[in-house]
C-alpha cells in the first residue's frame, strides 16, 4: 500500500536518463529516494566541450513511460521535440533525396536534445521533497544482497569531499542500478548472483559531426538547411552517415563505419577527401573546417551490446535497469526508449503487487527478459537495413506491400502492422510479441511476393510463346 511505501527507501545509482525517470517514478509512488551520480551537476558546470547539442530519437515507448510517471512533465518535454515523419535517403551523387515515410497514419519519431531532457528531469527531482540528489558520488561496492532480511548497502567515493576519508556508506530497503553500459552496479551484483552476462563489441566506430544552421536563413525563410522533419541517412553499405535536427537549426550528425575504414584515414585531410567523395552534399553542408575539427577533436565511440540475466539480486532487493541491464547498438533508436519502458513495466508490477517490491524485482526479471533480448537483436539487424537495404528495389517493393496492407487492408479479419510501426509507435505491443506478429506477416508477404513473381514469370512466358508463334508463322 502507499502507506507502506512511505516507510521504505530506494537508492538509485546513475542520474542519466533512465535513473532520473526511475527516481521520479518511485517518488510518485510514495517512496523516499536517494539518487547518486558520478559526475558533477551538469546544470552548474556546463562542460565547454559539450556545448553542441547531442540529440536522440524518442518514440512511443519513451513517451508512454514519461507520461505514465508525470503527464505534465511529459507535455512540457514534448513541446521541444522535432517530429521526424520518415527517413530521407541521400544518394552518392549528392543531388537526389528520397523520402521513406515511417508511419502509416502520420506517426512520427522525435528528435530531442539529450541534455535538455536530462535537465528537465533533474529540475523536477530537485524540487521534490521525496528525492535527494547527490552528485560526485562514485559507486565502488555493493554488499548485503543475499539474505532476505539483509538490507542492501552501497559504498561510494565522495569525489567532492575535501577530507581524507572519502568513503561513504548508505543502506536502503531497495537499490536500483541505472549506471549505464559499463555499470559498476552490475559488476558488483555479479558477485552475489549467478548472473549470465554477455558483452559483445561490434566492428563499428562512430564519430560525431555537425551541420550548422542555415547560413541563408533569411532568404530561404528557414533556419534549417535540410528538411528538419526527416531522419537523414546517407547509406553506403559498409558505412553510413545520419543526421537529426536540433531546435537551433543545426543537425547532429553521426558517421558510422567499421574500424578498418575509419582507421585507414590517417589525417583530417584524408577524412575530408573521403567525405567529399562519399557524401558530397553533406560535405557542402558541413564545410571543410568543421569536418577537420570533428575528425581531430570530436568524441568517437565504439559500439557494444550487453545482455544479462537475471536482473535482480538473490534477496530481491537490488535490480539493474536501462543500459546497465541491456546495452544495444543505436540503430533502432530504442536504447533510451527501452530503458524508459523498463521503468513503466516495473512500476506497473509494483502497482499490481500491492507494493511488494521484492516480489516485483524477481518477477521483473522473468517478465522482461525475452523483450530485452529481442530488442538487442533487432537493433543489430537494423544496421543492415539502414546502411544497405533501404536502397534495394526488392526491399522497397516489399515495404510498399507491407505499407499498403497496414494502411488499407487492416480490418476485422486481418490486423497488419509493419514491424517498424510496432517497435516505434505501438508501445502497447511488447518487443517479442512484435517479432511473433512480424513472422506471420512475413510468411504472407513471401507468398504475395512469390505469387507476383510467379505471375510475372507466367506472363513473360506467354508473351515469349506468342512472339515465337508469330515468328514461326
Ligand atoms: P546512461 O545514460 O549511460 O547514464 C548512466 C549514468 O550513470 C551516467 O550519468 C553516469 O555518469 C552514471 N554512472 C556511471 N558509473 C557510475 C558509478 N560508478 N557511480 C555513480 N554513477 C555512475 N536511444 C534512443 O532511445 N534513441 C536514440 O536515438 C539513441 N541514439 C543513440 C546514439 C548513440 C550514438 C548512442 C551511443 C546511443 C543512443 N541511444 C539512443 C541509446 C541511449 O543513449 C541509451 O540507451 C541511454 O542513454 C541509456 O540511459 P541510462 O540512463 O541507462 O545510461
Amino acid at each position: 500500500s502507499d502507506n507502506e511505501s512511505k516507510q521504505q527507501s530506494v537508492g538509485i545509482v546513475g542520474a542519466g536518463l533512465v535513473g532520473c525517470l526511475a527516481a521520479l517514478a518511485f517518488a510518485a509512488k510514495g517512496y523516499t529516494v536517494y539518487i547518486f551520480e558520478l559526475r558533477p551537476d551538469p546544470r552548474e558546470n556546463p562542460n565547454p566541450k559539450n556545448l553542441r547539442s547531442i540529440n536522440l530519437a524518442v518514440s512511443d515507448r519513451g513517451i508512454r513511460a514519461l507520461k505514465y510517471v508525470d503527464e505534465e512533465m511529459a507535455e512540457r518535454v514534448l513541446q521541444y521535440v522535432i517530429p521526424m515523419k520518415g527517413r530521407m535517403i541521400h544518394d552518392i551523387s549528392g543531388t537526389k533525396q528520397e523520402s521513406q515515410i515511417y508511419g502509416l497514419f502520420g506517426e512520427c519519431i522525435n528528435s530531442i536534445d539529450r541534455s535538455f531532457l536530462n535537465k528537465v528531469m533533474l529540475d523536477e527531482m530537485t524540487s521534490s521533497d521525496k528525492i535527494k540528489v547527490l552528485f560526485n558520488q562514485k559507486l565502488i561496492k555493493l554488499s548485503q544482497l543475499t539474505n532476505d532480511d539483509e538490507t542492501p548497502k552501497m559504498t561510494f567515493l565522495d569525489l567532492s569531499s575535501k577530507s581524507e576519508e572519502k568513503k561513504k556508506e548508505y543502506e536502503f530497503d531497495f537499490i536500483v542500478g541505472a549506471d549505464g553500459a559499463h555499470s559498476q552496479f552490475r559488476y558488483q551484483l555479479q558477485r552475489f548472483s549467478r548472473m549470465n552476462f554477455q558483452q559483445q563489441y561490434i566492428d563499428m566506430q562512430y564519430l560525431e559531426l555537425c551541420i550548422p544552421p542555415n547560413p541563408n536563413s533569411k532568404e530561404d525563410n528557414t533556419i534549417f538547411s535540410i528538411d528538419p522533419n526527416h531522419l537523414h541517412i546517407w547509406p553506403r553499405h559498409n558505412f553510413m552517415l545520419i543526421a537529426l535536427a536540433n531546435q537551433d537549426g543545426s543537425f547532429t550528425s553521426t558517421f558510422f563505419s567499421p574500424w578498418s575504414v575509419i582507421e585507414s584515414l590517417k589525417s583530417a585531410d584524408d577524412f575530408v577527401e573521403f567525405f567529399r567523395f562519399n557524401f558530397p552534399d553533406a560535405y557542402q553542408l558541413m564545410g571543410e573546417e568543421s569536418l577537420r575539427y570533428s575528425f581531430d577533436h570530436q568524441p568517437r565511440g565504439s559500439l557494444m551490446q550487453v545482455t544479462a540475466f537475471p536482473y535482480h539480486s538473490p534477496n530481491g532487493r537490488a535490480l539493474i535497469i536501462g543500459d546497465a541491464a541491456h546495452s544495444m547498438v543505436p540503430f533502432y533508436g530504442q536504447g533510451m526508449n527501452c530503458g524508459f519502458e523498463d521503468v513503466r513495466v516495473l512500476m506497473e508490477l509494483i502497482d499490481s503487487n500491492n507494493h511488494d517490491v521484492k516480489a516485483c524485482f524477481k518477477q521483473y526479471s522473468q517478465d522482461r527478459h525475452q523483450d530485452l533480448l529481442t530488442i538487442c537483436k533487432l537493433a543489430l539487424d537494423n544496421y543492415y537495413e539502414m546502411s544497405s537495404k533501404v536502397t534495394s528495389p526488392l526491399y522497397l517493393f516489399r515495404k510498399k506491400i507491407d505499407y499498403f496492407l497496414g494502411k488499407y487492408a487492416s480490418g476485422r479479419f486481418l490486423t497488419w502492422i509493419p514491424m517498424y510501426s510496432m517497435i516505434s509507435f505501438r508501445g502497447d505491443i511488447g518487443y517479442s510479441d512484435a517479432v511473433k506478429i512480424e513472422k506471420r506477416q512475413r510468411r504472407i508477404l513471401n507468398n504475395i511476393q512469390n505469387g507476383t513473381l510467379g505471375a510475372l514469370a507466367i506472363f513473360t512466358a506467354v508473351k515469349v510463346a506468342q512472339y515465337w508463334h508469330k515468328l514461326k508463322n
